[in-house]
């Protein structure tokens, strides 16, 4: 039985950890982690793009836990706050919200109502009715504007309006289980790259993009070898046209991720995670507020925007987005001469764009080619928010789906 994995990301790995005994052959174009690679400086190595995880991440749990890596599992509550023109307001304790002056005490009680029945909602019913329209009708304009319309734009950047309230109701349910003093988020202490290196070790990859997928003969035929059986682990919009319009693909789209990773000499704040009104970047995450600085020796910050491949911002070169990026960033307060060094992320095919119908576009494991299976950051696990566990499960449910239809034990 020969086994081809497009992609070695989360899915892809995990895929051919299930999959081992059929020594798989793992094609991969970039980097081995996918968007959870690191980049390594002098003494230490992060995520190209922030990650953290909850306590609900059971098949992320469950692979660190598999691969030895438990006892660097780090639990802490994260300080979130708000900036909104260039000052900052955290947002933890009962006191800091009920302080926060945008927002009427009336907002603030209608705000945490929600979030309460959250849980209990059939969000699934809301799937066609816009994001911004469910807001507005439901708790009014000033909440829209002066809360949930930075988060949005935070999240999706320009997508925001095309996004479904079936999302922001699955997402805010996810999320409610917060503590009184704020949310508790997981870290592999020193980097996520040791689960990666973990998961990747003994495995077979070849460094090579997958752009042709031959079937002829009841095989599959990728780089001039045969395969029974493929994976699809990594965007749809990559797909080989051949393969792809035999599938009957919903068309899924995509948005892109710019992170700016910054060293500096002071933090910023004390928070972990600030969402950011009128900046460029619709969050800043303070990594060493929430890890030790003594793992690094520096403060490390990352400036995260969301927006669309085609977009001048996801176009335009290094160098202009680092100065774009640094400005905004000395309007928060941070001082240029404290700025270290500074290093700009792209992904093209960050996450789905979440928006009206997407329930029902959802990319089932089998597909109506023999052999041919598709999983990823559009497989089921992976909504509302697609993760580390999305993923991570994705790639287990695959495998075991490959392996029920090829008697496999
Ligand atoms: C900015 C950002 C922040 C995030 N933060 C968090 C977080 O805090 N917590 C969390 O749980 N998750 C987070 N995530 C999400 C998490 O990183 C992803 O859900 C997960 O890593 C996706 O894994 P994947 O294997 O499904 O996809 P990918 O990582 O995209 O892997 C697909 C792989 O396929 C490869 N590939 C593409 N085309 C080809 C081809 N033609 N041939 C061969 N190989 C190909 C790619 O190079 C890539 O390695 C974040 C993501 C981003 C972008």
């Amino acid at each position: 039985m020969k086994i081809a994995i497009v992609g070695a990301g989360l899915t892809g790995l995990s895929c051919a950890l299930e999959l081992r005994d059929y020594n798989p052959t793992i094609f991969e174009c970039h980097d081995v982690g996918g968007l959870l690679a690191s980049y390594g400086r002098k003494g230490y190595r992060i995520e190209k793009f922030y990650h953290h995880f909850f306590r609900w991440d059971h098949d992320l749990l469950n692979m660190i836990k598999r691969l030895g890596l438990s006892s660097k599992v780090v639990w802490k509550i994260a300080k979130t706050g708000f900036a909104i023109d260039g000052k900052i307001y955290p947002l933890n304790t009962p006191l800091e919200i009920l302080r926060y002056p945008h927002l009427s005490l009336m907002d603030k009680i209608r705000l945490a109502r929600f979030t309460l029945k959250s849980r209990k909602r059939d969000y699934t019913i809301e799937d066609d009715r816009g994001v911004v329209e469910g807001i507005r009708e439901e708790l009014g304009e000033n909440l829209l504007q002066k809360f949930f319309m930075p988060l949005l734009k935070a999240k999706f950047g320009e997508n925001y309006e095309r996004v479904s309230y079936a999302w922001l109701l699955a997402r805010v349910a996810i999320r409610s289980n917060r503590k009184l003093s704020g949310e508790e988020l997981g870290y592999l202490r020193r980097g996520f790259w040791q689960l990666v290196d973990r998961m990747a070790e003994g495995l077979n990859i070849i460094r090579k993009p997958v752009e042709n997928i031959g079937y002829f003969n009841k095989k599959y035929h990728i780089h001039g070898m045969e395969f029974d059986a493929v994976v699809w682990t990594a965007p749809l919009p990559l797909l080989d046209p051949k393969i792809a319009n035999n599938l009957n693909l919903p068309s899924i789209s995509y948005q892109s991720s710019i992170c700016a990773l910054v060293g500096c000499e002071k933090p910023l704040s004390d928070l972990y995670w600030i969402n950011v009104d009128n900046a460029i970047f619709g969050a800043v995450i303070e990594h060493t507020n929430f890890m030790p600085f003594e793992d690094y020796g520096e403060h490390l910050i990352y400036l995260a925007s969301y927006t669309t491949p085609d977009s001048e911002l996801f176009r335009m070169s290094e160098k202009n987005l680092a100065n774009l990026y640094l400005k905004d960033l000395e309007r928060l307060g941070m001082k240029r001469r404290d700025v270290k060094w500074i290093k700009i992320f792209k992904a093209k095919y960050s996450a789905p764009i979440y928006e009206k119908g997407y329930l029902k576009k959802i990319v089932p494991y089998r597909t109506n080619l023999k052999g041919f299976y598709l999983a990823g950051m559009f497989s089921k696990p992976n909504y509302p928010e697609r993760s580390m566990n999305g993923s991570i499960k994705a790639g287990i449910e695959v495998a075991k789906a490959l392996k029920a239809d090829f008697d496999l034990s």
